[in-house]
């Protein structure tokens, strides 16, 4: 049986225009002679009535904070709402379809609510779905515990159970359907003539998720890495071929004409509401309490620099108040930038080639851009600047590199 995934974004389903076109992808995909299995996320974004970020808007409603099982499982439901409607949609159009939840769908998690782990896939019913005839389609960003719990996966999820299902039923490719045309040089929101990316590796693109390219989440990337099953990122307005994710082949990479040996940098990522937070008069033993309680309390850091007397990171401008609550019984001097960006270079070409680093400042100073602090690694160079600036510092990059259409 050769099973394919499909997943619909929240723009992908928000509208009976658009389903319309999710369910023409989903029947030309029978026609092909494939099976698919369907995974929807919650309909439409920020203010449309079942997005995600207007169910977590209701839980705030009464003051008080939503214990994160109970956020689950209010999240949990914008995606079962879309499957039902889907559902629905594909049976308009005479295609048999069963909506399943993600414990239906047999996605077994830890319970570390808001962000869990997937433990394993059981696919006996989605493959008995099949057998029948019937076309899955499974509540996306969501799973259940061993003790039958809902939990969800982390925002933008919906990518992770696409290829955790692609995984556990060896899909010959995951499609992820978008509203831009694939995986490109930088968002394209925010720099216009940013271009789609036609090949890319899985590290390249785990390091561009990773570092804030909202496109694809970095989970749904390292599960296709790990049993090299390719996910083609595509534009659900459209039949453009999107951008093909996978292994390392010099044979993908030879029929690109936009591939270029010599381009160490090939996108630019951004991540904003970053804090900048500066703890002084600290000595190390002092400095290692401190980095304790910010794990214990699940506040992951950042562009980490530490000093014999003070250090400097960055934490998620969310996680501001509660780190505020840490420093203040522990009475350390800190001081903290709210509202900064973090932009990063990236690159598989980059390693070893100098310069790169003097490319990035010369680019940000040039547009008056200040940098509150660098960090790098073998395939990327980051920098916080204040939030203000992620517009101009992204099209800086964008044409230091010479990224535009070439
Ligand atoms: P979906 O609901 O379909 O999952 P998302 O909003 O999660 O959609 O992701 C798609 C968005 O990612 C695009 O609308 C775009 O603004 C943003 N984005 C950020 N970086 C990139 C990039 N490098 N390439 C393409 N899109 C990007
Ligand atoms: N609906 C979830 C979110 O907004 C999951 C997803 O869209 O992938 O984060
Ligand atoms: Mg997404």
């Amino acid at each position: 049986m050769k099973v394919i995934v499909q997943k619909f974004g929240g723009t992908s389903v928000a509208t009976p225009d658009v389903r319309a076109k999710a369910v023409q992808k989903v029947i030309n995909a029978r026609k092909s002679g494939y099976h698919p299995v369907v995974v929807v996320s919650a309909m439409g974004r920020n203010g449309a009535p079942y997005a995600t970020d207007t169910l977590i808007a209701l839980a705030k409603n009464e003051h008080v904070d939503t214990h994160p099982r109970e956020l689950d499982l209010l999240m949990s439901c914008g995606e079962i709402i879309s499957s039902v409607i889907m559902v629905n949609a594909l049976r308009a159009k005479g295609y048999e379809a069963v909506a399943l939840t993600g414990g239906q769908a047999g996605i077994i998690t830890d319970n570390n609510f808001g962000s869990a782990n997937i433990l394993r896939i059981n696919p006996d019913r989605i493959y008995m779905y099949l057998e029948m005839g019937k076309i899955p389609v499974v509540a996306g960003f969501q799973g259940v515990t061993e003790g039958g719990d809902i939990t969800t996966l982390g925002r933008g999820g919906s990518d992770t159970t696409a290829a955790a299902l692609g995984k556990a039923l060896s899909a010959s490719f995951v499609e992820i359907y978008t509203d831009v045309d694939g995986i490109m040089t930088a968002d394209p929101r925010l720099v216009p003539n940013a271009t789609v990316l036609k090949h890319l590796t899985y590290s390249e693109v785990f390091q561009m998720a990773d570092q804030g390219a909202k496109v694809i989440h970095p989970k749904a990337v390292e599960i296709a890495m790990s049993c090299s099953i390719p996910l083609i990122i595509k534009n659900i307005n459209g039949n453009g071929p999107g951008t093909i994710v996978s292994s390392y082949d010099e044979g993908n990479y030879a029929q690109d004409t936009e591939y270029d040996p010599n381009q160490v940098v090939t996108s630019i990522s951004h991540m904003l509401n970053r804090t900048q937070v500066l703890i002084e008069n600290v000595n190390p033993e002092f400095q290692n309490i401190i980095l304790s309680r910010l794990a214990e309390n699940g506040i992951s850091i950042d562009l980490i620099n530490v000093f014999p007397d003070k250090m400097i990171f960055t934490i998620d401008g969310n996680d501001a108040d509660k780190a505020k609550s840490i420093f203040e019984p522990l009475m350390c001097r800190y001081s903290m930038i709210h509202n900064c960006s973090k932009i990063s270079a990236i690159g598989n070409r980059m390693r070893g080639v100098p310069g790169v680093m003097a490319r990035v400042l010369k680019a940000l100073v040039k547009n008056q851009i200040q940098v509150l602090q660098t960090a790098d690694s073998h395939t990327t160079i980051s920098c916080l600047i204040k939030g203000e600036d992620t517009a101009k510092a992204l099209m800086a990059l964008h044409d230091e590199f010479k990224l535009h259409a070439r």
